[in-house]
């Protein structure tokens, strides 16, 4: 893989016809096929000529575990041994949401987080983002059988994609790029854990980008414990930026609340909660995936008991139900650790 350039690097000086170059491209990003061999519409020559100076995955799948409610998470390995995880999720009524990883762990520790425990390993590149892209696409399209069918992305895998910063944003280029997916940037969202001096610059390049910013608590102190990130940019800050962004873009913010049991469930919570009661920001309920030594996920009647007081009290909310629970595929379980048993991932 590493003597051979990226099919995205495919310029003139390898296939000097415009049609063909589209021929090609059009058989990657459109039919989801990731191996020069069966790109019927080329001649055996070319295909030939493409496999020895080209490749089309920077991933390669190690493993998959798939849930009894569809999700399917992927362990991919890229080029340095180094491993990923992305998750391919679809409804009821197929709507298909690709969920990726931006690096290998994470170095902003967020305690209900597995990633977080990793540390940060490395950034992934624009074309390894993009590769894991294409990976779940070829898989929608190939085994899923289900063909031009429009997707989602969410950057809510490993890693926290505003600290890598220029290879996301290049990666978004590639994704919207006619050439290669043409998706909208409506489509993509970017969850931040609150690296609010980002957004900006973000939706300077792209006004329609989404973004999801994990909130998990309203009080500052009690933040402070629970997402480190929260010592640099304070809730105050982190209001009164984002109802600014909203005010020149008009672009809604989510804002993700991770229901965590005896931490961030009572009424002083909620109260601290008026400062997002405003039409910048929709709520988005998580119950913790998982309960351990430190964390506890909360009870339904807790959780109904909190929905309906934010609902009161006129906040624009909803509840995101577990997908992948089974397969430890949901917000906040992904964690591959390099020595463990591939086949173990968690
Ligand atoms: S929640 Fe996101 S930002 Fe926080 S440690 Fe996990 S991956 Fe990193």
């Amino acid at each position: 893989m590493a003597t051979t350039k990226n099919i995205i690097e495919l310029s003139e000086n390898d296939v000097d016809k415009a049609f063909r170059r589209k021929q090609i491209y059009d058989a990657v990003f459109k039919k989801g096929i990731v191996d020069f061999s069966a790109i019927s519409t080329l001649s055996k020559d070319l295909r030939n000529q493409l496999s020895q100076k080209f490749h089309i995955l920077e991933v390669n799948e190690v493993v998959r575990k798939e849930s009894i409610d569809g999700t399917v998470k992927f362990l991919f390995r890229l080029s340095d041994g180094k491993c990923v995880e992305a998750v391919f999720l679809i409804d009821k009524n197929n709507h298909v949401t690709f969920c990726i990883s931006s690096q290998v762990g994470c170095r902003m520790g967020c305690v209900f987080c597995k990633t977080g425990t990793m540390g940060l390993i490395r950034n992934l590149s624009a074309a390894e983002i993009l590769s894991e892209v294409l990976y779940l696409y070829h898989f929608m399209t190939t085994e899923k059988g289900l063909k031009d069918q429009l997707f989602n992305i969410v950057y809510m895998g490993m890693g926290e994609p505003l600290d890598n910063f220029d290879n996301v944003m290049e990666s978004i280029s590639l994704i919207t790029n006619p050439t290669f997916f043409g998706l909208s940037p409506s489509r993509i969202t970017i969850s931040t854990c609150g690296l609010i001096d980002r957004i900006e610059p973000a939706m300077q390049r792209f006004p329609t980008l989404r973004f999801a910013l994990s909130l998990n608590h309203s009080i500052q102190e009690e933040r402070e414990k629970i997402m480190p990130i929260a010592r640099k940019f304070s809730l105050d800050e982190i209001a009164a930026r984002l109802k600014d962004l909203y005010a020149k873009f008009k672009n809604r913010f989510t804002l993700e609340y991770v229901l965590i049991k005896d931490v961030n469930m009572s009424k002083k919570e909620i109260d601290a909660l008026q400062r997002f009661r405003h039409q910048a920001f929709h709520i988005n309920l998580i119950p913790l995936n998982h309960s351990d030594d430190q964390v506890k996920r909360p009870e339904e009647k807790e959780i109904s008991r909190f929905m309906q007081e934010l609902e009161k009290r006129h906040f624009c909310v909803t509840r995101r139900y577990r997908r992948g629970a089974d397969i430890d595929a949901a917000c906040g379980e992904l964690c591959y650790r390099e020595n463990s048993n591939a086949q173990d991932f968690s």
